[in-house]
């Protein structure tokens, strides 16, 4: 078991890591292999460190220095240079030399998923800004690296993956105009062919990384289609090769509500010279800048950002956790610790109970190859997961700062305490990358388009499965089972309804999948622990998440005689064993 929270003064200066015996339960279970084990190990556990007592004090400075515009040089020349705090540019040179982007270039061999995930998970617990600017960096390498001309991929890829902060590049992805950011399809950002290269032309609305190297950016090629089909992806250097800008001002900086450390700013493209993201051969083709596919190549950036970006909630929400649960060990009201009595406990078992929900799917996401029964299920699982995963991750996210914040009192509200910063940088994740109706209405696309909801139900099955005849699981997985069969029957029925009831449903249904697949992950999970070392933890973590999510409550349990959140309550949040028997065995109806 964990130390007493209360012997802590608060979250800063601690190891992260070795505080969430989840995450590293979680590396147990997606990584079999004792090297790859080993590895994230070393690499996981340098994160807890790095970031809990080096990067999240720094990242506190930031908040309240955030970058500005410098628009001209004492000279008076136009330059549009971000000037940052020194507390954002160390730590991302921190980052850099750490390898956070080229963990494999420092490390000589592949990195799997699930350790770039934990690692990122962590990163989000101090700042999803820095997050934001060095994970859109790895997307930019992954479109570099598939997409670009010859001429420049080795030397863009190794500096984008460079582990110099003197010589790193970062990423950036420019999609959303003035007129939407939901409906891409009416960017009017215009692409004109000059030779084997194009220059576009436009006005980008939200560009966040503003300062970085090289950008991912919609653009619609002179003749192509309207709408997303007429769209295509171009790979933009924000500097030529002599220093110069390349067709590209910064117009202003936005006035953010949170994230304050990433620059975010509107751009005007002047004639900014790109390369098609279509490979080698296609630069000297200009009808492959028209082939219809120039949108799914930025999908599977934006993809990976959404992942990125369900991460952030996760850390959001695991940071909210910790600052609460000390907070309310050493805060007394009435003589007593506040973490005394039941309210306080019913709500820091219950971000926890949440928190495990969570890292359930979106870990999935990353392990999806190991846990799938073949690489087409694995593509579909995470088809569907990633937008559920990050619908779901962020919203519960400003749940989590919110409640933790109230657990903090009138300080909570304070700038001096550290956890108002995280309720405002909360609420940017529900948005970015797709807000949470645009991603209800993807994961409907998902079933609809690419049944992808067969993967995530024989998933469901294989978890209800596994977790085993245990008696103390057996009415939960009931209870998920049934909701599993009603979710499918009901994703029949919709096929048929009429459009506009069916898109009206699209969130509550997203919801629904999101609570049976938390669900079944859980039970999945707690199965495992018992038959492991009869450690009944995790069943009681997913007995609560199913009875507060899915099950039938007579007058919403408020006559049950549950005292789970009172009586296992050190247990539970100090990740303490907990005996099968010391769990009440539900009585059935
Ligand atoms: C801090 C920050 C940083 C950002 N950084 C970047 C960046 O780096 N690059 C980039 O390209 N973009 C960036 N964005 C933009 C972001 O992706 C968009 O704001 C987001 O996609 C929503 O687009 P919008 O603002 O135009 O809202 P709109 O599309 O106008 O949506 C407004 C509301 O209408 C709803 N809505 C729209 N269409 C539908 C529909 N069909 N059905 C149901 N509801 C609908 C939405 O859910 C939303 O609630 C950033 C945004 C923020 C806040």
């Amino acid at each position: 078991m964990l130390a007493d929270y209360a012997d802590y003064d608060q979250a800063i200066g601690l190891d992260w890591y070795a505080l969430d015996p989840n995450l590293s339960s979680l590396l147990d279970r997606y990584l079999p292999d004792p090297e790859d084990r080993k590895f994230a190990e070393e690499h996981v556990a340098e994160y807890g460190e790095l970031v809990g007592k080096t990067l999240a004090a720094r990242a506190e400075v930031t908040d309240a220095n955030g970058p500005v515009l410098e628009r001209y040089d004492r000279w008076g020349y136009e330059v549009g240079t971000v000037v940052h705090h020194p507390s954002w540019t160390q730590n991302k040179a921190d980052l850099v030399r750490s390898g956070f982007v080229g963990l494999e270039r420092r490390t000589g061999r592949p990195v799997p998923a699930v350790v770039t995930a934990a690692r990122s998970y962590l990163l989000s617990q101090c700042e999803t800004a820095a997050y934001c600017a060095l994970g859109m960096t790895g997307g930019a390498v992954d479109i570099v690296e598939r997409y670009a001309p010859f001429s420049v991929r080795d030397l863009f890829v190794s500096r984008l993956t460079s582990l110099d902060p003197a010589e790193a590049w970062e990423g950036g992805m420019f999609l959303t105009e003035r007129q939407g950011g939901s409906d891409v399809g009416a960017n009017t950002t215009r692409a004109v062919a000059d030779g084997d290269e194009w220059l576009l032309f436009g006005d980008k609305h939200f560009c966040s990384n503003v300062d970085a190297d090289v950008f991912i950016v919609l653009a619609r090629p002179e003749g192509a289609p309207e709408g997303t089909r007429g769209l295509a992806t171009f790979i933009v250097p924000s500097r030529q090769e002599d220093g110069s800008p390349n067709g590209f001002a910064i117009k202003r900086l936005k006035p953010k509500l949170g994230t304050v450390g990433v620059p975010t700013g509107e751009v005007t493209l002047t004639g900014a010279r790109a390369w098609l993201a279509g490979g080698d051969r296609a630069q000297a083709d200009q009808r492959a800048a028209r082939d219809g596919r120039g949108i799914n190549r930025m999908m599977e950036m934006v993809n990976s950002s959404r992942f990125g970006v369900a991460l952030m909630g996760l850390g959001i929400h695991r940071r909210s956790f910790l600052e609460a649960a000390i907070y309310a060990a050493r805060r007394t009201q009435w003589d007593q610790r506040i973490d005394r009595y039941p309210l306080v406990r019913e709500t820091l078992v219950d971000l926890l109970v949440d928190l495990e929900a969570g890292m359930t799917v979106t870990f999935e996401c990353a392990g999806a190859l190991r846990s799938a029964d073949d690489p087409d299920e694995a593509r579909l699982l995470r088809r569907v997961l990633i937008p559920l995963a990050k619908m779901r991750c962020t919203r519960v996210a400003l749940w989590a700062a919110s409640n933790a914040l109230e657990i903090f009192g009138g300080n909570g509200y304070m700038h001096d305490w550290p956890i108002a910063r995280q309720l405002r940088d909360a609420q940017c994740h529900t948005i970015w990358e797709g807000t949470e109706n645009i991603l209800a209405i993807d994961v409907r696309r998902a079933i609809r388009g690419d049944q992808a909801h067969e993967a995530l139900g024989a998933r469901i099955d294989r978890s209800l499965d596994e977790a085993g005849s245990h008696c103390l699981l057996a009415e939960a997985r009931d209870v998920v089972a049934g909701v599993r069969r009603d979710t499918w029957e009901a994703i029949s029925a919709l096929a048929h309804a009429e459009e506009d009831l069916a898109l009206l449903k699209a969130r509550g249904l997203a919801e629904l999948l999101a609570d049976t697949a938390e669900a079944a992950l859980l039970l999945e999970e707690a199965g495992a622990s018992l038959a492991r070392d009869g450690d009944a933890r995790k069943t009681v973590v997913a007995r609560r998440f199913v009875t507060r999510k899915l099950a039938q409550r007579p007058l919403r349990g408020l006559l049950d005689e549950d005292r789970t959140v009172i009586d296992l309550f050190e247990p539970l949040i100090r990740y303490g064993r907990i005996d099968p028997a010391d769990v009440v065995r539900p009585t059935r109806a």
